[in-house]
């Protein structure tokens, strides 16, 4: 067994460092079942890959929830829908004062993006044209690249993203297409993949990941890969489970974090060139793990706060990563 564990990281050690191509869904599917004792082999494949494709930077992003809670959507993992007694307290869209305040603590905190995201099926034109308003500000005063996260997205829509200088637009497929139907009723996978066929298609970049820990099978984490290796985004955010009270997924058990980095590197490998970034969930679900996480092929994180939920200290966060000696990149 160990032998034949082997065998599999040395294939795919051969297709993406050497013939510089991502692995494909038979490899995939070795890596996902390889033995427990041989995935810090694959975590150690997985850094030599981010090393080699993405260098030693890391990106730093902060997100900031610029309209919270309320959503029409049905999401089982969100505490933001409507549908859901969860602990959170809608807020209406913030001022154009309110988003700029955001940015100006993003670039204090040394972060190098902000992601704006508002808790929505997609914008009306009224919220489009805040946002828009308050994009176009923020790129005149901090060097900052700026990602929106709005839901669903029409054409006009992403052109006047365009046009306010939006650099990136994050659409998250969640997961696998067949797991999806279990996630959310409301809009259907094939909705999120128009989306960000339309960020792509129209030169916007494309940020799009998931959740791992809803009770999808290793078949859909494969699958959802495969998803996105068709896509090719530029950046996947890869999120863990943290189950919220009064979802349908508050019961739901935390990833065990041998598989949380098991699947970072299998993204890695799976999209050698993108920012994979770890997002929510990570500090609940790696715990002491967190230095072998950025290990593991991520080449991003987002700083603590992720929309419904905390995290711990930026300062916990950047010492981490000058002890591992990687770079910042703001
Ligand atoms: S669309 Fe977004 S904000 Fe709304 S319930 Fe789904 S994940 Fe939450």
């Amino acid at each position: 067994m160990l032998l034949e564990g082997r065998s599999t990281i040395e294939r795919a050690r051969e297709q993406v460092l050497v013939r510089q191509s991502p692995v494909d869904r038979a490899l995939l599917e070795e890596l996902a079942h390889l033995p427990a004792s041989d995935v810090p082999q694959l975590l150690q494949l997985a850094d030599e890959v981010r090393m080699q494709y993405c260098g030693n930077g890391i990106a730093v992003e902060v997100l900031y929830n610029a309209k919270k809670g309320g959503c029409s959507e049905d999401c089982n993992f969100c505490s933001q829908s409507a549908r859901y007694g969860s602990d959170v307290d809608p807020e209406p869209l913030s001022s154009v004062e309110g988003f700029l305040e955001a940015a100006r603590d993003a670039h204090e905190r040394g972060a190098g993006e902000l992601c704006i995201v508002v808790a929505v099926r997609g914008p009306s034109a009224k919220l489009l044209e805040r946002v828009c308003t308050a994009v176009r500000q923020i790129k005149q005063l901090y060097p900052l690249h700026v990602a929106v996260s709005l839901g669903i997205l029409t054409e006009t829509q992403i052109f006047e993203l365009l046009d306010a200088g939006v650099d990136k637009v994050n659409h998250n497929l969640e997961t696998s297409e067949r797991y999806f139907a279990d996630v959310c009723t409301t809009h259907s996978y094939a909705e999120r993949w128009e989306t960000c066929q339309l960020v792509k298609r129209n030169g916007l970049e494309l940020c799009c990941g998931g959740i791992i820990g809803m009770g999808e099978t290793i078949a859909d984490r494969i699958d959802f890969l495969c998803a996105l290796q068709d896509l090719d985004p530029q950046e996947v955010p890869i999120n863990f489970l943290n189950p919220r009270p009064g979802t349908p997924y508050q019961d739901r058990s935390l990833v065990e974090p041998t598989e949380a980095l098991r699947f970072v590197a299998m993204a890695r490998l799976a999209l050698p060139r993108a920012l994979i970034r770890f997002a929510g969930g990570r500090e609940i679900t790696l715990q002491g793990l967190q230095d072998l996480g950025m290990r593991s092929g991520a080449s991003g994180l987002v700083l603590g706060n992720y929309l419904t939920t905390g995290g711990r200290g930026d300062h916990d966060d950047f010492a981490m990563l000058q002890r591992l000696g990687f770079e910042v990149m703001n």
